[in-house]
């Protein structure tokens, strides 16, 4: 029988009754024929609340008992849907990460997927008809046994890793948008649902803010081929509607320069005054964040008015501002800065598009009408199917509206 993988993010199972919707979606499937693995996460806010619980009881705590806490929430969520489906009469079981297993790195809090052995849940389906409820987010490192997360919005991993090791032919992504839009719906009405995007556009989109997917997820699916289709839970389970397919570009016949608008609030810009023009500047600022592990982003260097120094500006996740800061103050006697200022209420808007391989100008035309609305640019980086600028936070609504109608993709 064909294998398929559904998973449920958290609005999707935020009570019972929406956890007895979700087993009506599963029962439409299982009487379609297939044998069905449902990835779930957490209730809504159950995630945030067990987090918040680790920080008051330590904010300096240990990750493995973080992630002993964190996922929590899942295992919930999995034995409730067990019961509701055997309470639809639909043979289930839940399954825990530890006892798949979902073996991973030891990099708790934001493990990454080693292996993952499907023989139980295909036993599971070849001798019992069982439908295998897996609790998402969560797996084991092998050596140490211990219990690890995926990061935040990891149950999406969870559930295209698991189609990739039983050989599922889909991922379904149940959430609480029926697809991917040409941007955050939330934030502008005129976005549309795209029938279809590549995986190269998704990952994109994904890296660059468009939270609906968790970026590991979309390599994963990108990496083995797993047709990812994300779709609405709160359709009727009788009459579900469409979603958005993430597949091959080869499988878009019509492609737009630009696909879709994202940002992301988790930028922090640093500027670098007056630095000493000289070979070796660049490595003296950012190999110490290197080693401290810390992300550089966009960077850009001008020349200073004096003319023998320049100034630097890059970007680091905001979650790293304070940390980056302390690294460059301890270093300042190497790196001969006069200044350092920081900003945090920054955001990167960026357009996602594989057609920019073939059109020049794209992002040209950004700047200008960026310019005509007054919004300052502070930093823009390329490449080959994206741009992105850097821009105050309080323009963050009305640059990507600007930039959403600029390229077409206001819905008419
Ligand atoms: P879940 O709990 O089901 O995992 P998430 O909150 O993680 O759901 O992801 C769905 C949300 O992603 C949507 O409610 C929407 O606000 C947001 N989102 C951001 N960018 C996009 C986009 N381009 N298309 C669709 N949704 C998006
Ligand atoms: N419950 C986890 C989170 O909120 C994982 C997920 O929902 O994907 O981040
Ligand atoms: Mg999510």
């Amino acid at each position: 029988m064909p294998r398929l993988v559904m998973k449920f993010g958290g609005t999707s199972v935020a009570n019972v009754e929406r956890i007895r919707n979700v087993a009506r979606h599963v029962k439409r499937e299982v009487e379609a024929g297939y044998d069905v693995a449902v990835v779930v996460s957490a209730m809504a806010g159950k995630t945030n609340e067990l987090v918040g619980w680790v920080k008051e009881a330590n904010s300096l705590y240990d990750s493995k008992e973080y992630d002993v806490v964190v996922a929590s929430g899942e295992q919930v969520t999995s034995g409730l849907l067990a019961i509701a489906l055997q309470e639809m009469g639909i043979k289930a079981r839940s399954w825990q990460g530890w006892q798949i297993p979902i073996m991973t790195s030891d990099a708790h809090g934001s493990a990454r997927i080693a292996d993952i052995d499907g023989s139980g849940i295909i036993e599971g389906f070849e001798t019992k008809k069982e439908v295998a409820v897996v609790s998402g987010f969560q797996g084991v490192h092998q050596e140490t046994r211990r219990i690890t997360t995926l990061g935040r919005g990891g149950s999406d991993t969870s559930a295209v890793a698991l189609a990739a090791a039983i050989g599922a032919e889909r991922c379904d992504i149940y959430t609480d948008v029926d697809g991917v839009y040409t941007t955050d719906p939330r934030i502008v009405p005129k976005a549309q649902r795209l029938d279809k995007v590549s995986y190269e556009e998704m990952l994109e989109m994904a890296s660059l803010g468009a939270k609906v997917l968790q970026v590991r997820s979309v390599e994963l699916a990108m990496m083995h081929r797993v047709p990812t289709y994300v779709r609405s839970s709160f359709d009727d389970p009788a009459d579900p509607k469409l979603g958005t397919l993430i597949c091959d570009e080869e499988d878009i016949m019509e492609q737009q320069v630009v696909t879709g608008i994202a940002y992301s609030r988790d930028e922090a810009q640093i500027t670098l005054r007056n630095v000493a023009d000289k070979p070796g500047v660049a490595a003296s600022i950012f190999v110490p964040l290197a080693d401290a592990n810390i992300n550089v982003d966009m960077i850009i260097q001008v020349v200073s008015d004096d003319t023998t120094t320049t100034d630097i500006t890059f970007t680091v996740p905001s979650a790293e501002y304070e940390r980056a800061c302390a690294v460059l103050n301890a270093h300042k006697h190497e790196i001969e800065f006069r200044d350092l200022q920081g900003a945090t209420d920054v955001v990167k808007v960026s357009a996602i598009g594989v057609g920019m391989r073939s059109h020049a100008g794209v992002a040209a035309r950004a700047f200008k009408a960026l310019a005509d609305k007054g919004i300052n640019i502070r930093a823009i980086t390329t490449s080959e199917i994206k741009f992105s600028v850097l821009i105050d936070s309080a323009y963050t609504e009305l640059a990507v509206r600007t930039l959403h109608s600029l390229y077409g993709l206001d819905k008419t």
